[in-house]
């Protein structure tokens, strides 16, 4: 029987943050990190903490960190005051009516899971592997990757995974849009042959290119992912069966029901789950399930989170369901310095190990979170141009 916990408060910390290095897309560039970290604050006194990593502006889903302040701000945080959890999966019926804005109750639901594992001297991890099939426990790291973003130059581009080889980086994403793909993975391919290499298209492609997109089968990648609309599974189907890459779905899948509809059509090959994308860990462990009933690879994807949605990533990354590398980076790729501390570091075998302390595991910085959220308002702005 787990310690059960009573929110008292949440608090809503905007922030902004310059990032090491931008990662262009085909959809655009953000220029800087926005998020929203969410403090949950209990009776007795524990602090939680999530983060709603939602973008700036709304070339993802439909979600900035205008929207989830927005709705987080006037309804949600109040549908989760006062309530005493028994079970952190609660917290996605208590907001569940509130609908879409997966970002916002990711972040909200992550701090109370956080809450939670400190109520009980757990780390996320373990607490996320007790929900997790039987059996399920967490490995105590997570095997990662990194993504590189579209690059003006070949010169540019090949500088930059040999920099990722060197720090020990074993699988390499690369972003491609329309105008920058065959050829270029083509000529990365050729310089290396051997490494462990896969594309992401963020949706730029439609079913007419897809004899353009099967140019790919003969660069032996690890998948492409999400080649068409951020909102079609249906299309999908039709484009598994005219190329020999893996297609993932990342956009695509924004529940477990989508999830299920893929794969009963043929419409996906690997999942990239975002528990931000999903709205929370509850959501996140339907799917983990279906993925291990169907056997269908899945690893854990990004959205440039600041440690504190980077440590949650990195806690369930570490079930042994994830069976491929996650898009989940040592801090140093992202910020200098990171609002929170000690820095991720990646290790043997390309990983990042789970923290040890309870919760999440790091500590948030306080001066520095109030320096972000000082940021933030001076970018609040900020518009897409
Ligand atoms: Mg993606």
């Amino acid at each position: 029987m787990m310690k059960s916990i009573t929110i008292k408060d949440v608090i809503l910390h905007p922030v902004a943050l310059s990032l090491v290095e931008l990662l262009p897309i085909s959809a655009g560039t953000e220029p800087f990190k926005g998020a929203i970290v969410v403090e949950v604050i209990t009776d007795n006194g524990i602090t939680g903490w999530g983060e709603v990593s939602s973008a700036p502006a709304p070339g993802y889903t439909g979600e900035t960190v205008g929207t989830s302040y927005h709705v987080l701000h006037n309804w949600m945080a109040n549908l989760v005051k006062g309530q005493t959890i028994d079970d952190p999966r609660q917290v996605y019926d208590l907001i569940h009516r509130i609908r879409y804005h997966e970002h916002a109750k990711h972040g909200l639901e992550a701090a109370v899971w956080d809450a939670f594992a400190k109520a009980n001297d757990m780390r996320l991890a373990d607490l996320l592997a007790h929900y997790a099939p039987e059996g399920h426990e967490s490995r105590n790291k997570a095997v990662v990757g990194v993504s590189i973003g579209l690059q003006a130059t070949d010169e540019e581009l090949f500088n930059i995974i040999d920099k990722r080889l060197k720090q020990g980086y074993r699988r390499i994403k690369l972003k491609i849009k329309r105008g920058r793909d065959v050829e270029m993975a083509q000529i990365v391919r050729e310089r290396y042959p051997d490494i462990s290499l896969m594309l992401d298209a963020n949706s730029d492609y439609t079913l007419d290119d897809a004899e353009h997109l099967a140019q790919f089968d003969q660069f032996n990648l690890l998948m492409i992912e999400q080649p068409l609309s951020h909102d079609d599974i249906y299309e999908h189907s039709f484009l598994t069966k005219k190329m020999n890459t893996p297609i993932c779905l990342d956009e695509s899948i924004k529940t477990v029901g989508d999830l299920k509809l893929a794969l009963q059509i043929g419409a996906i090959d690997i999942l990239n789950l975002k528990p931000a994308r999903v709205g929370g860990f509850t959501e996140s462990l339907r799917c983990y399930e279906v993925c291990v009933e169907h056997e269908l690879p899945l690893w854990i994807g990004g959205m440039l989170e600041v440690g504190v949605g980077r440590a949650a990533n990195v806690a369930l990354a570490s079930l042994p369901g994830i069976t491929l590398p996650c898009d989940i980076s040592a801090t140093d790729r992202y910020f200098d310095p990171d609002i929170t501390e000690p820095p991720f570091v990646l290790g043997e075998g390309s990983t990042l190990d789970v923290p040890d302390g309870y919760g999440i595991g790091i500590e948030v910085q306080r001066e520095r979170l109030e320096e972000a959220v000082a940021q933030w308002y001076e970018h609040d702005q900020y518009v897409l141009g």
